[in-house]
C-alpha cells in the first residue's frame, strides 16, 4: 500500500514498543516483569474518580469548546499562578488529549518546511518524530553524561541558525531524570532571547523531583522568557491520569488560537469527562500526589543503590521524573554484546525483564528502567539482570 512519505519514515515509539512485547511475553504465560512502562503504578486518586463519575451522572457527556471547559482552564491558570507565580489567561490555554497531543498541535502550527527544532539529547522519543511530521528539522545537541546530560548555552549558541525556530528543554527529563537549575535556565534562557528562539519547555514531570530538588519552569524567570515559552505540561504523570488523555500548553495567545483552530478540526474536544476529572486533580486536595512522590524516591534510593551494584553499570542519581538512565555498554561487552540494544534484547528473552534501550532516546550506551512499579518486583528485576551478568561474565 502506498503510504504518504511523511509517515513512511516514521518509526514506532520505543517505549510502547517494548511495553507491547512485555505484555505479549505475559500473556503467553511468562513471568515478565516490565520496567518500560512511562506510567505510575498508582490508581487514579478516589476525589478524581468521582468527579468523573459524577459528571457522567450529571451529563456533562457532550461536547466541550475545542481548547477545553472554561473551569478546567481557570483550575489550571490557578496550578500556574500558586506553584510558578505565572499568570495566564484563558486565551492562552489549550487543553489538548495528553501533553504529547499538545505537542504534536503545537510544532503543527509552528513550523515550516525545513524550520530546525532543536532537541538536546537524551531525548523522549516523541519530539524528533513530531517535528519531522510537521515537516521540521530535528537537530541534535548532546547532553554530555559528565553534564548530567544537560545542554550548555555555549552548546545551544553554536547550533543555532537561521532557521532555527525553537529548542526543546524538558526538565525533570525523560529518559535521565536530571533537572536544570535556575541558573543553568538563566543562561540558556539569554540565548534563546538574543536568537528570538521560542521556548518549549515540557514540565510534564515537574511534581516528581527527590532529594529537596525544586523544579523551576524557565517561564518564570523573567517576563520577557514568559513571553517566548511555551509550556506543556498535564495531569498523566502527577496525579496517575496517563489513561484520561489530559494535557494542555500555556503561552502566547496567538500560537494558542492557532492550535485551538487545529484541534477544532482534528480533535473536536479533549473528552468531557477526563476534563471534569482534572478540574477536580487540580481543585481537589494534592495530598495523593505527594504521597506517590515520597514513593517513587524511596523506589529511587533503594533501586539506585543496587543498580550501581550491577557490574558494568555506571549512573547518574536522578533528580526527577522515575526512571535510571544507567551507561550499560560495558556490561554488555562484559556479556559477550556489541551493542546495548543486542543485550537489552538477551535479558528480555532470557530473564524476562523488558528494559529499553538508550538508542531509541539517542544515548545508545545506555538504558532506561521505569521505577514505576512495586519495590517487589523492582528487586526481583535487578536480581535477574545480576543473575544474567553471572551467567555471562
Ligand atoms: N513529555 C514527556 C517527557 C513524557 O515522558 C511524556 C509521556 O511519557 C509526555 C510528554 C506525554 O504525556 P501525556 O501522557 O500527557 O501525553
Amino acid at each position: 500500500m502506498k503510504l504518504a512519505k511523511r509517515v513512511s519514515a516514521l518509526t514506532p515509539s520505543s517505549t510502547l514498543a517494548i511495553t507491547a512485547k512485555a505484555k505479549e511475553l505475559k500473556a503467553a504465560g511468562h513471568d515478565v516483569i516490565g520496567l518500560g512502562a512511562g506510567e505510575p503504578d498508582f490508581n487514579t486518586p478516589a476525589h478524581i474518580l468521582e468527579a468523573a463519575e459524577k459528571a457522567m451522572n450529571e451529563g456533562h457527556t457532550k461536547y466541550t469548546p475545542s481548547g477545553g471547559l472554561a473551569s478546567l482552564k481557570t483550575a489550571i491558570a490557578q496550578k500556574f499562578k500558586d506553584d510558578q507565580g505565572l499568570e495566564y489567561k484563558s486565551n492562552e490555554i489549550i487543553v489538548c488529549s495528553g501533553a504529547k497531543h499538545a505537542l504534536y498541535t503545537l510544532f503543527q502550527v509552528l513550523l515550516d518546511e525545513g524550520d530546525e527544532v532543536i532537541i538536546p539529547t537524551p531525548y523522549w522519543v516523541s519530539y524528533p518524530e513530531q517535528v519531522k511530521l510537521a515537516q521540521g528539522v530535528p537537530v541534535y545537541v548532546e547532553g554530555f553524561e559528565s553534564n548530567q546530560f544537560k545542554i550548555t548555552p555555549e552548546q545551544l549558541e553554536a547550533t543555532v541558525t537561521n532557521k532555527t525556530r525553537a529548542v526543546i528543554i524538558n526538565s525533570p527529563s525523560n529518559p535521565t531524570g536530571m533537572i536544570y537549575s535556575r541558573e543553568e535556565l538563566e543562561a540558556i534562557g539569554e540565548v534563546c532571547l538574543k536568537h528570538d528562539l521560542l521556548i518549549v519547555s515540557d514540565e510534564i514531570y515537574e511534581k516528581l523531583v527527590y532529594g529537596g530538588e525544586k523544579h523551576v519552569s524557565i517561564a518564570e524567570i523573567s517576563p520577557q522568557l514568559k513571553e517566548q515559552t511555551i509550556i506543556i505540561n498535564g495531569v498523566s504523570k502527577s496525579h496517575s491520569m496517563t489513561g484520561w488523555r489530559i494535557g494542555y500548553a500555556a503561552g502566547n495567545e496567538e500560537i494558542i488560537k492557532a492550535m485551538t483552530n487545529l484541534a477544532s478540526h482534528s480533535t473536536s474536544n479533549p473528552t468531557s469527562v477526563a476534563q471534569y476529572a482534572s478540574i477536580a486533580a487540580y481543585n481537589g486536595t494534592q495530598e495523593p500526589v505527594e504521597i506517590m512522590r515520597q514513593a517513587f524516591e524511596e523506589r529511587l534510593n533503594i533501586m539506585y543503590d543496587k543498580l550501581v551494584a550491577v557490574p558494568g553499570f555506571t549512573c547518574i542519581k536522578p533528580q526527577g521524573a522515575f526512571y535510571l538512565f544507567p551507561n550499560a555498554i560495558e556490561a554488555a561487552r562484559l556479556t559477550g554484546f556489541e551493542n546495548v540494544d543486542q543485550w537489552v534484547e538477551a535479558i528480555l528473552e532470557e530473564e524476562k525483564v523488558a528494559l529499553v534501550p538508550g538508542s531509541g532516546f539517542g544515548s545508545p550506551e545506555n538504558v532506561r528502567l521505569s521505577y514505576a512499579t512495586s519495590l517487589d518486583l523492582l528487586e526481583r528485576a535487578i536480581d535477574r539482570i545480576s543473575h544474567f551478568m553471572d551467567r555471562h561474565m
